[in-house]
């Protein structure tokens, strides 16, 4: 199934915020004038979060710059400047604009496809501009715009034209919002998935391995194996059977399914084998409907669902690879499932059910439907008949009323082969991500002649459904990694329980308790480098390790262990806690806490008193939990 890659944010539709963006950008641009002499203006257009200006100056741009143009921008916000439109013909343009090269330019291109030509004056500052813009600047807040960054654009974004200095600003209509946003494009930057991913040794991509191909560290590796043996698990409880199949299959099969004509673009080139070309697989379909055409099937045998965790490999822009988010190599947690017309709207009551589960159990709560159907004017575009098209499209409505899901209809964003639902949900800093997809399709049973004998004895063409509900691996868990901010539940955490030992003379009873913990299936993991307990600690805190325990003489004979749990605020584990031995420490412990200053807390702060049995217990009732 052709999953949707985009990742994508709410869009303003606020028109005063336009105008306030787009005045922005005018202002910013006389601010700069009056600054620098002799500068050239390129466009100065509004985007998502405020605005930019290109500009031709003739110097090089520094960070430093920046305040000095926002606090012109200031005053002149505070001139109460209008705003004034006027309308003219491109010889008048042109004698308006004679300094300014780059306006000639556009002036021409309007002058040649008779185009109104336009002009907005504020002030002492002219531009071309078909506008809208704000009346007068006493419109526009003055505390809630910002100069973010200075970046290198070429005219028109072409290489071989000038290269001009383009100046960023986000705008917002009150100071609050402005700086939500900055926060949160802060707390985004921290819970990038590419710097949480190094830091907690989860994946890495290597030059030399190729672009957007994924290597999952050993840590990584636990991560993933955890999801996949979940859905697995959850899929064959609700009947699906499990399947495998190769990576690269004959040129035969995807002739047939149709991928060599509709999806080449998404495929890599052929590699010959014996005189024939085969191709590393982009889809999973062919493969399943090959296995489902290994034995004649009855009514009474269906639905049928295979799934598999299918490594699929598409051609995607090196320019738009990123991350886990975008890759060229990647897992879906794939099926099909194979079902008469009877069957079709209990199916994807179930899909749409089971996927609701699977997203909770990830910390998902916010879900988003989207219905994609066929578009009323361009049929031609689709294949199927009208009869069909109906039938699905009505299936699909039935079944999301059936559980209850709210839905967005989107007319004309079918897949050309039948309709399909989207679900995207919003993670915890509000943004929205397309994860799952459900597609009907009336174009592969076609294809491969698929048939299951009904009950009246004929033979009839079944429906067939493709669904992926964690969509690719990979960039579920890149999307995973930024919703948690790292710090994982405790059944998908790599490490359970980090134990630290405060001395040698502690790690045989660690590496013991270590032990025990793992024969419970705990995936504890003991340190016994020689680093200092507190670099031991802060090691564990930036794993985001959901438990800790620091183990010294006091420890041993205790018959409890001190848990600190994550997230709760960290303490100092020397000092007047009494639960190690200070006496054990190395000689450096000054040096060792001096950039951190010792608490004097006790045990109150993020430590629990728990015995081993209840901590056992606390822990496997997370995992069986998936908490
Ligand atoms: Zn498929
Ligand atoms: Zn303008």
């Amino acid at each position: 199934m052709k999953q949707s890659n985009n990742r994508t944010i709410e869009q303003s539709n606020n028109e005063n915020l336009e105008k306030i963006r787009h005045s922005l950008s005018h202002i910013m641009a006389q601010a700069v004038g009056d600054i620098f002499k002799d500068v050239k203006f390129g466009i100065g257009p509004t985007i998502e979060d405020g605005f930019y200006y290109d500009f031709e100056l003739p110097r090089p741009l520094t960070d430093k710059d920046l305040p000095e143009i926002e606090k012109r921008m200031k005053q002149l916000l505070t001139q109460k400047i209008e705003f004034k439109k006027s309308e003219v013909k491109p010889n008048e343009a042109r004698i308006r604009s004679v300094r300014q090269p780059y306006k000639l330019e556009l002036i021409g291109e309007l002058a040649k496809e008779k185009e109104p030509i336009s002009y907005y004056t504020s002030g002492s500052f002219d531009d071309l501009c078909g506008g809208p813009h704000v009346n007068n600047t006493k419109e526009i807040p003055k505390d809630s715009f910002k100069l973010t960054r200075i970046a290198g654009a070429y005219w028109r974004g072409k290489e071989k034209n000038p290269q001009l200095q383009r100046i960023y600003g986000m705008a917002f209509e009150t100071k609050r919002e402005l700086e939500n946003r900055l926060k949160m494009l802060e707390e985004a930057k921290n819970r990038d998935h590419r710097k949480l991913g190094q830091e907690l040794e989860l994946f890495m991509i290597d030059e030399e391995v190729g672009a957007g191909l994924i290597l999952w560290l050993p840590k990584g590796a636990i991560l993933r194996r955890e999801m996949e043996n979940f859905v697995l698990e959850e899929y064959q409880r609700r009947g699906y059977q499990l399947v495998i199949t190769p990576h690269i299959a004959s040129q035969k099969l995807f002739s047939k399914s149709g991928h060599l004509d509709f999806y080449k673009d998404g495929m890599y080139s052929p590699m010959d084998i014996d005189g024939e070309n085969y191709y590393v697989k982009p889809m999973n379909c062919p493969f399943h409907i090959k296995i489902y055409q290994q034995a004649s099937h009855s009514y009474r045998e269906l639905p049928i669902r295979y799934t598999e965790l299918g490594t699929v490999y598409r051609y995607e822009k090196s320019g738009v690879l990123h991350g886990l988010l975008r890759v060229r190599g990647l897992t879906q947690d794939d099926a099909h499932i194979i079902c008469t017309e009877e069957q079709l709207t209990d199916e994807l009551v179930g899909v749409i059910d089971l996927t609701k589960y699977i997203l909770e159990t990830f910390g998902f709560k916010k879900f988003k439907v989207i219905l994609s159907v066929r578009g009323k004017d361009n049929k031609k575009n689709y294949l199927g008949s009208d009869q069909e098209w109906k039938l699905a499209e009505e299936g699909l409505i039935k079944a999301l009323k059936a559980g209850k899901w709210d839905y967005q209809v989107e007319e004309g964003e079918a897949v050309f082969y039948g309709p399909k639902i989207d679900i995207k949900v919003l993670d915890v800093m509000g943004r929205e991500w397309q994860i799952s997809t459900i597609q009907l399709d009336f174009n592969l049973p076609k294809r491969f002649n698929m048939n299951y004998i009904h009950k009246n004895g004929n033979k009839k063409k079944p429906f067939m459904l493709h669904r992926a509900l964690l969509g690719s691996l990979e960039r579920f868990t890149g999307i995973l990694i930024e919703h948690y901010g790292g710090a994982f539940p405790t059944w998908l955490s790599p490490i359970q329980i980090y134990i630290i030992p405060v001395g040698k003379a502690h790690f045989k009873f660690c590496e013991e308790l270590g032990g025990k913990l793992k024969a419970e299936n705990i995936r504890a993991e003991v340190d016994l480098n020689r680093e200092t307990v507190g670099y031991k600690i802060r090691k564990s805190e930036k794993m985001k390790v959901p438990y800790m325990l620091v183990i010294g003489d006091k420890e041993m004979k205790s018959k409890s262990l001190n848990v600190r749990i994550r997230g709760q605020k960290a303490v100092n584990p020397v000092r007047k806690s009494g639960a190690l031995d200070p006496t054990s420490l190395s000689k450096k412990r000054g040096k060792l806490y001096s950039s951190q200053p010792p608490q004097e807390a006790g045990l109150s702060n993020g430590v629990k008193k728990m015995t081993q049995k209840a901590f056992v217990d606390r822990i496997k009732k997370e995992i069986d939990n998936r908490r």
